[in-house]
């Protein structure tokens, strides 16, 4: 019996999305994942400026600690604030306490003009913001930062940008952390990737993917429930597994217990413990985090049948390095209510912008 775990991993997470929450809604109904995407992120990731980013991360890590979640490896796109942009989410982290793997994520969306494409020719030549993504990333880990290279997924890039953001990472010995058939319209990915992929990228969702790739799976549940692109059946596929939100906050026993119901549909043997290796798996990727402290205002936190039909367990202390960053469910190196104000004062700046 104990009250106490490690630190948790959120291996795939959107820092910036954290001000999405309240954004005023597209004038029509987004009836599938492609309009999703056009209505609501390309749209959000649009507007982005400096203090939103930053504000945004802010609130984001904030929120992730105060949950036991101790390491983000976070997706980040921002096409009006590229250069720096990695920084700016890393010092965010650094100052809330919270570990990041921060990467860019490229595309070939945006055209040299500015106009969006929903699907990217793989003919067609690396464009201009894609180039800046890539520098960026460059920049970010040539001077030490801890993150990967970023692509946002293959239906959004030529193969020449594909083949840049592989080559490098391979000069940072880095993964690659992409988007991987998370709905219909990214179905082919797996056949642009299967010569590039890597046993250290990083495959977020793989819902659609149709053939093994190298790498992490990164495993998104309330995320595809909510975007209504079908189950991903992590348990039937041979790549290791890792659990993230995808922006959805970082609370990752609530995400394991959605993890588990959701599992437990598709197949009724199942136990928790498969749901619990899930989150363990993210170890391979911030081995540190196995040494931090979270306590809770539950006792059994060493067994997941309980854990997992238990929902509201909350965390309420954090150790990180020895150093107590959560106090009585209370952040110690920032003040909860100055991050939420701040955050407050960019969503409505953000939510201004997206209203035009
Ligand atoms: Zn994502």
């Amino acid at each position: 019996m104990s009250n106490q775990t490690s630190g948790h991993v959120c291996a795939h997470h959107h820092l910036y999305s954290s001000l999405a929450r309240g954004m005023p809604a597209s004038k029509t109904t987004p009836n599938n994942f492609l309009e999703i995407l056009q209505q609501v992120w390309w749209r959000l990731d649009n507007a982005l400026d400096e203090q939103m980013i930053y504000w945004s991360a802010m609130l984001g890590a904030t929120e992730a600690l105060i949950s036991g979640t101790t390491c983000i490896i976070d997706h980040h796109e921002s096409p009006n604030f590229i250069d720096g942009s990695l920084s700016l989410i890393a010092k965010a982290c650094e100052q809330v306490g919270v570990r990041v793997n921060a990467c860019y994520g490229v595309t070939d969306r945006w055209d040299d003009l500015g106009q969006l494409h929903s699907k990217v020719s793989p003919l067609s030549k690396m464009t201009n913001a894609a180039k800046r993504g890539l520098e960026e990333c460059d920049r970010y880990l040539s001077q030490g930062g801890r993150g990967m290279v970023g692509v946002h997924a293959a239906f959004t890039c030529s193969d020449e940008t594909l083949n840049a953001a592989s080559e490098l990472a391979a000069k940072h010995n880095v993964g690659v952390h992409i988007h991987v058939a998370e709905g219909l319209d990214d179905v082919h990915a797996g056949a642009r990737l299967e010569s590039l992929t890597r046993d250290n990228w990083l495959l977020i969702h793989a819902v659609h993917l149709d053939r093994k790739l190298s790498g992490y799976v990164v495993h998104n549940p309330r995320s595809n429930m909510n975007n209504s692109v079908g189950y991903a059946k992590p348990s039937a596929l041979k790549n290791k597994i890792l659990l993230g939100t995808d922006g959805i906050g970082a609370d990752m026993l609530e995400e394991a217990r959605l993890a588990f119901v959701r599992l437990r549909e598709y197949d009724i043997e199942q136990t928790p413990s498969t749901v619990w290796s899930w989150l363990e798996n993210g170890y391979e990727i911030f081995p540190e985090a196995k040494s931090d402290k979270v306590t809770y205002n539950y006792d059994h936190l060493d067994s997941p049948w309980h854990v997992a039909f238990t929902p509201g367990v909350r965390a309420t202390d954090v150790e990180v390095n020895g150093e107590k960053l959560v106090v009585a469910g209370l952040p110690t190196r920032v003040d909860i209510q100055e991050v939420r104000a701040k955050a407050a004062e960019q969503s409505i700046r953000l939510h201004q912008r997206l209203a035009i």
